[in-house]
């Protein structure tokens, strides 16, 4: 049996140029009296995706989520779904389900009826509501918790209550709101595989709004960074945090170092970059700045390594600091090494071996290194 990873590694319509997106958002607008909530936004979101909307509290996230669902029209701009513009469409006529953060349970009704509601509604004959609750029940697990209400139930019990009622009615696009939020962590980290696993299960498309950059990094397939309305980059997790295409990204998603410094042009087939903390880097890159022109480069703390002396290889960037602290987190330890100038570096280490002893103590020189192919040049 393949394995979910691997399925999903081989899930990328979007590099298909013959691909046509699911959902298609084209040059939305969404203005609040004079403010403007997202601007002239284009997206598009492929069949069986899970897609995830990251950024910080007030991007608009959410707002892009409710313009999917009916709750808000867009003031310019179209929403695209299976071909369809969504101009005039309300809610319950589009084939989609929002879950809100708060799950918005019916508190006097037992799992079983909260599910069944909205088929009640849609006056489904009764032999099928019971037959859909079953699975429903069984899909999350809870079937022998259909006779209790949502106060007898765990935190992760009423979220799957909650997403089982939102995939009752069989939406082709799930929309989720913080769905994870009112969870601790070890129970996010959970539920996080079984969303996957169900999305994948069911086939659907997910759009999931997240400020939480580890939870879209596990689910998605793609992530979408947003800052104040509009899309900073789409692309993988592992693109995202390996070839983040703007300084807001690097330092949007994990930790980051940045040296900002002079691009020197290419120096024996590498870009140099004099750094402006007086280390010159050399990086592999197929993407050089113009000569003279101002550059950062980003690497992350894992990709330096840490040494009493400095590398053997001369070709190595190399920097010389101070262990300026020392954070000691279990499975790694974190060297913030300070430099001659002032800078200070963090870097992160594996602890693979099992000592209590830290290789490196406070106020130790030593060296910080990385290999040319390390990080990225940011050129805004
Ligand atoms: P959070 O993570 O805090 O939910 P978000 O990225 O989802 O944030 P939105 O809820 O989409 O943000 O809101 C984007 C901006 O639009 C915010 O500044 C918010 O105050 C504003 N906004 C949202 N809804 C309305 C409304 N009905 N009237 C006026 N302003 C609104």
């Amino acid at each position: 049996m393949k394995s979910l990873g691997s399925i999903r590694r081989s899930f990328a319509p979007w590099t298909d140029p013959d691909a046509k997106p699911y959902i298609s958002f084209r040059n939305v607008t969404k203005r609040f009296g004079d403010f403007t909530a997202v601007d002239n936004l284009n997206l598009d979101i492929y069949h069986r995706e899970f897609f995830a909307l990251l950024g910080a509290s007030g991007c608009g996230k959410s707002t892009l989520l409710r313009m999917l669902a009916g709750f808000e029209q867009p003031t310019e701009g179209e929403i695209i779904l299976d071909g369809q513009n969504m101009a005039g469409t309300p809610p319950y006529r589009r084939p989609v389900n929002m879950m809100f953060q708060s799950y918005a349970l019916f508190p006097h009704m037992s799992v079983e009826k909260n599910i069944a509601f909205g088929l009640r509604q849609d006056g489904m004959p009764k032999p099928e509501i019971e037959e859909r609750v079953k699975q429903m029940l069984k899909l999350v697990k809870l079937e022998q918790f259909a006779g209790r209400k949502p106060s007898q139930l765990s935190g992760g019990q009423r979220q799957r209550v909650a997403l089982a009622r939102s995939l009752a009615k069989r939406p082709k696009v799930l929309l989720l709101d913080e769905p994870l939020g009112a969870l601790d962590k070890k129970l996010r980290e959970e539920t996080q595989f079984e969303l996957m696993d169900l999305q994948q299960e069911l086939g659907l498309t997910f759009v999931v709004v997240t400020h939480d950059q580890e939870e879209a990094m596990t689910m998605a397939d793609r992530i979408a960074v947003m800052s104040a309305g509009h899309v900073i980059q789409v692309a993988t997790p592992a693109e995202i945090y390996e070839e983040p295409k703007s300084r807001f990204v690097a330092e949007f998603i994990g930790d980051v170092n940045v040296f900002n410094g002079t691009c020197k042009g290419v120096v024996d087939g590498k870009c140099e970059i004099a750094g402006d903390d007086g280390l010159t880097i050399r990086i592999q890159s197929a993407d050089v700045p113009p000569t003279g022109t101002k550059a950062g480069f980003a690497i992350r703390p894992e990709k330096m390594r840490i040494s009493a002396g400095p590398p053997a290889d001369s070709t190595v960037n190399a920097i010389s600091g101070e262990i300026w602290d020392i954070g000691y987190l279990g499975d790694m330890t974190v060297f913030y090494v300070k430099l001659e100038s002032g800078k200070v570096v963090k870097t992160s280490q594996l602890n693979a071996a099992r000592t209590v002893d830290d290789p490196f103590g406070y106020e130790q020189q030593v060296w910080v290194s990385f290999a040319e192919d390390a990080g990225v040049i940011l050129k805004d």
